[in-house]
């Protein structure tokens, strides 16, 4: 089910624009935003698991992505603005990423899938600055040296945006467990969104 470009823009909001504030990189603000998307399997995933529970209450933005999440809302009497989802998600933020100067880092999926799904997006927003990729297969426990480099290698590049494609919770309790340690702006996990545009 496809949003439409205006429902898209209603839900994002990037950090302030490089252009307009060189001297204040928006990834030197307080702390990272954490955004999520969830459908209405993840709504059932956080019935049973409390941690990624906390972690989407404790998100600044929650996507709604699907008919189920509608039909859950209505049923509640609750409406929603937009349904949105990642891979809609994913061409707009490119282009207003590239537009408005922000890099975007992309972590996840299997060797060589964010990296050519990187280089796809590229090829149709040139001024696109992807600051680096990275497989989502490391050890991610929190002091293991493989979860520690791969917090080094996005910090060391100073993106602004952090697309987590490793799939739900994972990527969420990825996204928590390191917040405090990465220097983005924005952290959002993205589920199978790589393999989708690397193709
Ligand atoms: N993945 C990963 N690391 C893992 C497990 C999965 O990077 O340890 C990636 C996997 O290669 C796939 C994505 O996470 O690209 C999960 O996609 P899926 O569509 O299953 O996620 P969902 O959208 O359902 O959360």
């Amino acid at each position: 089910q496809k949003s439409s470009a205006s429902a898209v823009s209603l839900n994002v909001e990037l950090p302030r624009s490089k252009a307009s504030s060189a001297n204040t990189p928006s990834n030197q603000s307080a702390g990272m935003q954490q955004y999520a998307f969830i459908n209405a399997d993840c709504l059932n995933i956080s019935t049973q698991n409390e941690h990624y529970r906390q972690c989407l209450q404790q998100s600044q933005r929650i996507f709604a992505d699907g008919i189920g999440l509608r039909v859950a809302c209505l049923s509640k009497g609750e409406a929603l603005r937009a349904n949105l989802n990642g891979t809609d998600l994913f061409p707009r933020l490119c282009q207003l990423a590239a537009q408005q100067e922000l890099s975007i880092y992309m972590l996840g999926g299997a060797a060589d899938v964010a990296q050519t799904a990187a280089q796809n997006m590229q090829a149709c927003y040139p001024n696109l600055k992807i600051a680096g990729t990275h497989h989502g297969y490391f050890n991610t426990a929190a002091n293991s040296q493989d979860n520690q480099q791969v917090i080094q290698a996005i910090n060391s590049v100073n993106a602004d945006i952090l697309l987590v494609a490793m799939g739900a919770p994972t990527q969420e309790l990825w996204l928590a467990q390191n917040k405090s340690q990465l220097n983005c702006a924005i952290g959002i996990g993205v589920g199978g969104l790589f393999d989708f545009y690397s193709n």
